[in-house]
């Protein structure tokens, strides 16, 4: 078997990865990153447009750790908490550091943070930490991709190695620390890699169906919800991620950490989205985050529609529904109203003011795309036999919704009166929308350090993890997120590089 000595393996070359990677370089250490795939940056740091970080200032690292905890109902893990969001000032620094500039920055004023919502939109009121850094984006894609790309490039430069098309099947422990890892080349060829320190950064695990129906009890499905998995939609397919990383761990005997997925509204594809959920192809997301009325199978309304913007709130609420679903439903009047008066809602992502022809956009859809997902029809009845909605159910909750759009109060869930539109005249629209798994995150239990816990809570010497593989710690159990989770890759990276590289130079002087 060849083998490999280091003083590092990192493994996983995703943001976490990398930063944690080129910051023990920086250090001095001898890394050697494994990557499984034969790029940097898997199937999902390429992604992300922006992140966000915490002003180096006693007030605003100490308002927004509570704001956080108090959204977590101290349900995660306040040393891991702490460790992110005091760290989270070094992301912008070290971003700069690989030659990349912003595209724009907006701070959040001390008074702002845990006052309103966050400015890149989707997650919850009044949960708003810190100072949001956009990346420049690389053409249409987003930025994260040169970041990705700079990362490898300092690496080496800085005279660390990163290998592609190498997976880790294994970790090496000796008496109470880890001291190597297994690999496997793509032909299939093992190498034994030894090394003073390991940092687990491999990512989620929504590909391993598994595993999520294990961890999360949700079936996982494919882009078109075919067939009975119809209550998970992964947003990032062919991800590969496989939780390779947690199953190392815990094949060491490192303790189970919280495991969940994030949630996301999403009318599955085909003819919606790409392969990524920022990527659309009409104007149907746009749709999708409007207020209107959202019922359940059942007919039965379950959520103040003002939500509909906040994707973690109606990932969450849909996932409780009977069949794991919810439905959007509007009438020709709103339809119209989106076409020649304007929205309610506007997704700095997916700007519209005015949408298009909404009715040739579903026809498109349901006609020639053959979405199963996208419904139009010229009564309520007819819209119930399409979707299965059960009709006595709907015809009850729409006697009531319409008695509240009449009166401009909503008895039942108190939405904003501004979002009482009628449902009256047909023809009527329906989109059948799931909860999206934006990630699979957590698993492996970290402290402050970002060490690996063994199942006593005790430090498995040697092994530190970071990113969406330990990020459950920073959310409670189950993680549902709350916000972009590329700050907790930078900055846990940041964070276990520190530490696996001080263990490292007090190794070398026993
Ligand atoms: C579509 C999308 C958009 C997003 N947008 C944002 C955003 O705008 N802002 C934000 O803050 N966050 C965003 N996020 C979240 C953010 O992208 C993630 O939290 C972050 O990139 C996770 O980084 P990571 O390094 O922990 O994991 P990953 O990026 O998943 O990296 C893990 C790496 O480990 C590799 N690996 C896995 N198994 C092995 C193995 N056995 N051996 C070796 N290597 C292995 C994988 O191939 C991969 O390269 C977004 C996520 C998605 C899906």
């Amino acid at each position: 078997m060849k083998e490999i000595k280091t003083d590092l393996i990192v493994m996983g070359s995703g943001l976490a990865g990398l930063t944690a990677a080129v910051n023990a370089a920086k250090k001095g250490a001898k890394v050697v990153l494994l990557e499984k795939r034969p790029f940097q940056g898997g199937g999902v740091s390429n992604t992300p447009m922006m992140t966000m970080a915490v002003k180096n200032k006693v007030e605003y690292l100490d308002k927004a750790f509570n704001t956080h905890m108090n959204y977590t109902n101290w349900n995660a893990d306040p040393a891991v908490v702490r460790a992110w969001i005091k760290n989270s000032y070094r992301i912008p620094e070290f971003i700069k550091d690989l030659g990349i500039d912003f595209q724009m920055v907006v701070e959040t004023p001390l008074e702002k943070i845990g006052a309103e919502r966050g400015y890149c939109g989707g997650f919850p009121n009044g949960y708003n930490l810190g100072d949001y850094y956009f990346f420049k984006p690389r053409g249409k894609g987003h930025g994260a991709a040169i970041i990705c790309f700079k990362a490898v490039e300092k690496l080496r430069e800085l005279g660390g190695k990163i290998v592609f098309n190498t997976a880790v099947t294994g970790l090496i422990k000796e008496g109470d620390a880890v001291i190597g890892a297994i690999a496997q080349e793509k032909g299939g060829q093992e190498v034994k890699v030894t090394c003073k320190a390991l940092i687990v950064a491999s990512g989620g695990f929504s590909d391993d169906a598994d595993m999520i129906k294990e961890y999360t009890g949700h079936i996982y499905t494919n882009n078109n919800c075919d067939g009975e998995g119809d209550v998970l939609f992964n947003t990032q397919p062919n991800a590969q991620l496989t939780g390779d990383g947690q199953k190392a761990v815990w094949a060491i005997g490192g303790a189970k950490g919280a495991m969940g997925i994030n949630g996301h509204n999403l009318v599955p594809g085909p003819g919606i989205i790409g392969n990524n959920p920022w990527i659309v192809y009409n104007q149907i997301r746009t749709i999708q985050e409007q207020p209107y009325l959202w019922v359940n199978q059942l007919g039965q309304r379950f959520i103040n529609e003002a939500m509909s913007n906040d994707h973690m709130a109606m990932g969450t609420a849909i996932a409780r529904q009977p069949k794991k679903r919810g439905y959007l439903i509007f009438d020709e009047a709103t339809k119209r109203n989106m076409e020649n008066v304007g929205l309610d809602y506007i997704y700095h992502i997916f700007p519209a003011d005015k949408l298009l022809n909404v009715t040739a956009q579903f026809e498109d859809l349901i006609q020639v795309k053959g979405n199963r997902h996208v419904f139009m029809a010229e009564t309520i009845e007819e819209l119930c036999q399409q979707t299965g909605i059960d009709y006595a159910g709907m015809s009850e909750t729409l006697k009531r919704y319409n008695q509240y759009c009449d009166k401009q109060h909503d008895d039942e869930f108190a939405k904003n009166p501004g979002f009482l539109r009628l449902v009256k005249e047909g023809k009527f629209y329906a989109l059948r929308v799931f909860k999206g798994g934006y990630q699979a995150m957590g698993g492996i239990k970290v402290n402050g350090k970002c060490q690996v816990l063994d199942n006593n809570f005790r430090v498995i010497k040697g092994l530190y993890s970071a990113g969406d593989c330990a990020a459950g710690e920073v959310f409670g159990n189950p993680p549902i997120g709350g916000i972009g989770t590329s700050t907790i890759s930078f900055s846990q990276g940041l964070v276990a590089a520190d530490w696996a590289c001080d263990y490292i130079q007090k190794a070398e002087v026993l």
